[in-house]
């Protein structure tokens, strides 16, 4: 094998058995499922590349911390031990501990957003702007052009446009921005990561006019893996410098710990500023828990804060995004269109260029995912025109111009073959593309609809159809009422 594509530096003492299934159960399994991956069960699944969110496999010494918690009420050791971590890895004086990383958006958010303000980020992330939006601030996107351009190759696309920035805060004035919000890296612009130099240049932009940087800090590990490899000065230099030093251009974080701190559940914020945490003190307790658990268990931290110690070894880092490029590569090499360049947490099929003939309203990403899942038992997401939704005010459908599958790679779960099970099917797919038809919806929930939306195929009466089966109108109800519940 090609030496970019690391082996992994680890090996396996548990097995969790995944199911293999026959064509003929996957059809079924996907009609009882309105052809939504969302609606499939896990045990239906093969290869699961729905999320990378809380997906991670913990290590024997996060397993052995695990036994290790301290449940008490107040002051568990597990806190303290976080809290040493989180200031020797991340360098803030102050951690608060949430349920997971929207816990943390709802604090800061609270704290610091009066009604009219604007917060400026590099593109918006769901629960982010979410929350910004729920405390009366309006979002506004300073991340550069190309970071709308699938197909631009930059090696930092999630870098802020300080154009874009000194614009704003020339308009609204700088009182009337409250914190400026860096995502490392970019989510929603494919997992791309942003510069030390453009961290520095924002840090010392907003330090001028007296306006805090607080960083989305969910990926920070990877940002720094493309940091080493990518910006000049920092070859020689350790993940965990790299990390310490992309920190010290913030004045505090929202960290979702079900990514890059390896854990299944878990978050935290931070931020040096004594009357800060003051306050974030006072709310947790009213909406996570106490300030020394904050909704978790001690266990929970514990094993957060080995798992923040281990996430910065270059080896597990290195495997971790060789994994994406090597799926990426071989994609590539077979004519699979995917969004340029490949991010550290996953893999975007263009579905509008891979299904030209499927017109948008007929969507292409989602039956893209739906005929992935009956060739291989492997499970994608749409993030397309059904994730888009509606128009509130107007009832049309929002028509994104990127209509993409994504395949997401969970930390530490697969190998290279399940990765080369995952190419080879979409390759087959690439081949008979031109048999591939679109779906119609059948069923249109009316909040965030990609949950739980129902299709079938074109050309079958939506009578024959099953109807939501046994469990469906439950979950939609908790869906509609949760309206910023989204997959990270
Ligand atoms: C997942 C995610 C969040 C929210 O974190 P949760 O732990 O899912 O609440 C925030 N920002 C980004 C970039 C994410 O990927």
């Amino acid at each position: 094998m090609d030496s970019r594509y690391v082996a992994e530096p680890y090996r396996i003492k548990v097995v969790e058995p995944i199911a293999v299934t026959t064509r003929a159960e996957r059809q079924r399994y996907l009609v009882e499922a309105g052809y939504n991956t969302f609606l499939l069960r896990s045990d239906q699944v093969y290869i699961d590349l729905l999320t990378d969110s809380g997906t991670t496999a913990m290590s024997d010494n996060q397993w052995a911390g695990m036994m290790l918690g301290d449940e008490a009420y107040a002051g568990s050791r597990n806190f303290v031990h976080l809290q040493e971590v989180v200031r020797e890895y991340h360098g803030f004086k102050h951690v608060v501990p949430t349920h997971q990383g929207r816990g943390a958006e709802n604090l800061l958010s609270m704290i610091c957003i009066k009604p009219g303000d604007y917060v400026p980020g590099n593109m918006y992330f769901t629960t982010t702007r979410a929350h910004q939006e729920r405390n009366g601030a309006k979002f506004v996107d300073i991340i550069v052009d190309e970071a709308h351009d699938s197909q631009a190759e930059l090696p930092f696309k999630g870098d802020v446009d300080l154009t874009k920035l000194q614009r704003l805060i020339d308009e609204v004035g700088a009182d009337r921005i409250p914190y400026v919000c860096v995502a490392v890296t970019v989510n929603l612009a494919g997992g791309q990561p942003v510069s030390m130099a453009n961290l520095r240049a924002v840090y010392e932009l907003c330090s001028r006019h007296g306006i805090k940087v607080m960083f989305d800090a969910t990926r920070c590990v990877e940002n720094a893996y493309f940091i080493k490899t990518r910006e000049r000065g920092y070859e020689r230099k350790s993940i965990r410098d790299i990390l310490k030093e992309m920190m010290s251009y913030a004045d505090g974080c929202t960290m979702s710990g079900k990514k890059d701190c390896l854990v299944n559940i878990g978050g935290f914020l931070c931020m040096n500023d004594d009357r800060l945490y003051q306050q974030a003190c006072e709310l947790v307790v009213l909406f996570e828990g106490m300030p020394s658990y904050g909704g978790l268990a001690g266990r929970d931290m514990e094993a957060m804060a080995r798992g923040i110690v281990e996430s910065v070894d270059f080896h597990y880092i290195q495997h971790r995004v060789a994994q994406c490029a090597y799926l990426a590569d071989r994609l590539k090499a077979g004519g699979v269109p995917l969004v340029r360049p490949t991010g550290g947490h996953a893999v975007f099929i263009d579905a509008r260029a891979f299904l030209p003939h499927v017109p948008q309203d007929h969507f292409p990403a989602q039956a893209l995912a739906a005929e992935l899942y009956l060739e291989s038992g492997v499970r994608s997401m749409e993030r397309g025109i059904v994730s888009a939704g509606r128009n509130t005010e107007t009832g049309e459908n929002h028509r994104p111009k990127l209509e993409l599958v994504r395949l997401t790679i969970p930390r530490r779960v697969y190998t290279y073959s399940h990765l080369d099970v995952v190419a080879e099917s979409a390759i087959e797919l690439f081949r008979r593309r031109d048999a591939i038809k679109g779906l119609r919806m059948v069923y249109e929930p009316q909040l965030l609809r990609f949950f739980t939306a129902r299709f079938t195929p074109r050309g079958i009466d939506a009578a024959q159809v099953n109807r939501p089966a046994g469990g469906c109108s439950s979950q939609r109800d908790a869906v509609t009422e949760v309206e910023t519940e989204v997959i990270g």
